[in-house]
């Protein structure tokens, strides 16, 4: 089955990062892969053109860099996990409302990591610091590291890493389908794959370059029979007109795909929202977005970090609440809503 597999349009590798085994194997994977390649100092930027911003956007989503990683701190990632697991930035996905444009600025361009075993051994220090308490890392929160996956083979050798310490837990969550590299790693049920989906119509409208909601399922179902534990983020969810069917839809299909759900098949579900920043990046960029950004359809509410966006009304709110409630129970019996926001 095609899964879309991501081929970059050019790449630049540091010189630092060809003194690593993993720079090397990218290196020799990229020029299989036909990719025009090239070297470049610690810090240099790549090149990148395009007419105008929207150009320059879709071309830095299709180069890559490969870096080392000099930064030896991670993020903290909470409420979800402890840290943030620093595997890649950014991603070659074209969502419109992607919550990392804002973050990543005009040239997203995306970023991995030839010193892998240096950001494992910083984790493994972290774990130990905090044994024998569980400490969890999630590996999505810059950027979708399956989609790089067959180059990088950073996801595996995590979740091989993490498979061997009880006290650790991997978690990550993507668009993408191409889980062939992950099938059979000794995950040991430590790391658990995500799968972000949605309704069709939200699909096809705004995300661009991922998976195919197809695909996604397919590769859900693929790892849900590798034996690793499976969740589903369903999100940003929108009320278009015959939402609920479309989202019903989902739910079964859903259903269908995993069976008898796992006991505790964890969900998340979000509804859309936007900053104000937010809505002027992305209307930089996709100048044409349909995406419903009307604030006067909206509430504005405090973020967490003291900013504020544009979220549904309390009672649109409301509705999206008790139909996911009800639905997600019936049609996915055994799941577990960790939330609803
Ligand atoms: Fe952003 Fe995720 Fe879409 Fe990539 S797949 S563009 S990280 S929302």
């Amino acid at each position: 089955m095609d899964t879309g597999r991501f081929i970059p349009s050019r790449a630049f590798i540091e010189e630092e990062a060809l003194q690593y085994s993993l720079g090397e194997v990218i290196r020799r994977r990229l020029l299989t892969l036909k990719v025009p390649v090239r070297v470049m100092k610690h810090g240099q930027r790549p090149e990148v053109t395009g007419r105008n911003p929207t150009q320059v956007y879709a071309e830095s989503k299709k180069t890559l860099v490969v870096r080392v990683r000099k930064e030896k701190e991670f993020s903290s990632c909470k409420p979800s996990a402890h840290y943030q697991l620093p595997l890649a930035t950014s991603c070659p996905g074209l969502c419109e409302y992607c919550y990392l444009q804002t973050r990543l600025g005009s040239r997203p361009y995306l970023r991995v990591y030839a010193n892998i075993e240096e950001i494992l051994a910083e984790a493994g220090r972290l774990i130990a610091e905090r044994e024998p308490e569980i400490t969890v890392f999630e590996g999505a929160a810059t950027s979708d590291p399956l989609a790089t996956e067959h180059i990088t083979g950073s996801l595996r050798r995590s979740i091989d890493f993490f498979g061997a310490i009880p006290q650790a837990r991997f978690r990550f969550v993507t668009k993408f389908a191409d889980v062939e590299p992950i099938l059979g790693a000794r995950h040991e049920g430590r790391t658990t794959v995500r799968f972000s989906v949605n309704a069709n119509h939200v699909i096809r409208a705004y995300e661009h370059s991922t998976g195919t909601l197809e695909q996604r399922l397919d590769a859900l179902g693929r790892v849900n029979r590798d034996g690793y534990p499976v969740g589903v983020m369903i999100g940003p969810v929108m009320t278009f007109d015959g939402w609920k069917e479309e989202y019903r839809g989902l739910l079964d299909r859903l259903s269908l795909t995993i069976g008898e759900s796992p006991a505790g098949l964890p969900v998340e579900i979000i509804t859309h929202r936007f900053t104000s920043r937010a809505k002027d990046n992305i209307l930089s960029v996709f100048p044409a977005s349909s995406l419903p950004m009307q604030e006067e359809d909206r509430r504005l509410v405090y973020g967490q970090f003291g900013y504020t966006k544009y979220v549904y009304s309390k009672e649109t709110m409301g509705e999206v609440r008790d139909f996911f409630l009800e639905e997600v129970a019936r049609r996915l019996p055994g799941a577990r809503i960790e939330y609803l926001v």
